[in-house]
């Protein structure tokens, strides 16, 4: 699994084929190395030029110059839009029908992540784009910032299997944007039993930024829970998280304690996070606390009880999670909004393909 941000300087490598890319007017390092072909691209590279649309790579300037005249995707990137919101958008891409693209994206993205290996069986995966169109350029063209990818069939429920924001791009919570986005469009919403999340193990960056992430995501979910009971008619709920009325939420909303029991299973389900996830962000958030047995009598009916903890009650104080959040500066509103995707997460889901254009 990649992370969404830089690596420290230690971290980079010596050995790279490429020193530096220029994508578009952009040049910046590389970080390691990638597999370009040797014949194409030698070992001591000093500046690799990268199409910004379709990332066909050439090392020479006037090669690259002649493909950005006729690049096919100029005008507008492959595959279908699902996103758009602020001029920011996500495009679905799929593997099988622009191999080539798919191709390119993934050797420019190795440059950037500490992977052993990059999949190149690019035909089984989803690619999913940032787009940034400025509505100001003259050109009316657009900016790749990033992308995740996604298996298409994964016997874990995995959402994501890798995920980059190209470095210039960096530092702008675009990587919280893709995140959110890989779980909007798992299959958890219309099936509890895809629960799922990032491919694992996670790397060192990978796990702190899902960390972060996770650790919002849950505050903002527990905040709009607790602030929904206080007000019956508040629509102050999050988008992307189910709506779970469990009967000692309503005890609790009935009481003048300003606190939720709920179990981890109970806000797995409404959060589409797993088990291990949720304990993580919990604890992150400093608001993992074990009920007690006068308060777990109260508990609701929690499942079959697997023994891993998961039905065990858990007392949530909405006090100590705005603390958290005034504590850091975080801000609660999501990064996804629902009523920006161009599709639903099922019609995303069951959409036909379209054909390739994929020009060699
Ligand atoms: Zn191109």
């Amino acid at each position: 699994m990649a992370s969404a941000e830089s690596p420290s300087s230690n971290a980079k490598q010596s050995s790279r084929n490429v020193q530096h890319v220029i994508l578009g007017t952009l040049r910046f390092q590389t970080w390691y190395q990638s597999i370009y072909p040797e014949d194409l691209v030698s070992k001591d590279t000093d500046t690799l030029y990268v199409c910004r649309w379709c990332f066909r790579y050439a090392c020479d300037v006037n090669t690259h110059a002649g493909h950005i005249k006729v690049c096919q995707h100029r005008t507008a990137p492959p595959g279908t839009k699902l996103y758009d919101q602020g001029g920011y958008s996500v495009w679905e891409v799929d593997g099988a029908n622009h191999k080539l693209f798919g191709q390119n994206l993934s050797l420019f993205a190795k440059l950037f992540l500490d992977h052993k290996s990059v999949f190149f069986d690019v035909v089984s995966f989803l690619y999913y784009i940032l787009v940034f169109a400025d509505p100001n350029d003259p050109d009316g063209s657009y900016h790749i910032l990033g992308f995740f990818s996604k298996e298409k069939l994964s016997w874990d429920a995995n959402n994501l299997a890798c995920i980059l924001v190209f470095p210039p791009y960096q530092h702008k919570q675009l990587g919280k944007l893709l995140m959110g986005v890989s779980y909007k469009i798992s299959g958890w919403e219309r099936d509890p039993s895809l629960i799922g999340g990032p491919e694992r193990p996670l790397s060192e960056m990978g796990g702190r930024s899902y960390g972060r992430f996770w650790e919002e995501r849950m505050a903002r979910y527990l905040v709009s829970l607790q602030a929904s009971n206080a007000n019956a008619n508040s629509t102050g709920e999050p988008e992307d998280v189910k709506t779970q009325k469990s009967t000692s939420t309503k005890a609790s909303a009935r009481k003048k304690h300003p606190h939720e029991l709920m179990t981890v299973q109970e806000i797995g389900l409404a959060t589409g996070m797993l088990t291990e996830d949720v304990i993580t962000s919990l604890r992150g958030l400093g608001v993992f606390e074990p009920a007690t047995p006068s308060k777990t009598r109260k508990k609701p009916h929690a499942g079959s009880g697997s023994g891993s903890g998961e039905s065990e009650a858990i007392v949530i104080r909405r006090s100590k999670v705005l603390e958290w959040a005034k504590t850091r500066n975080v801000n609660l509103r999501d990064p996804v909004r629902g009523d920006s995707f161009c599709l639903s997460p099922l019609e995303v889901r069951t959409m036909e393909s379209p054909g390739s254009d994929d020009d060699d």
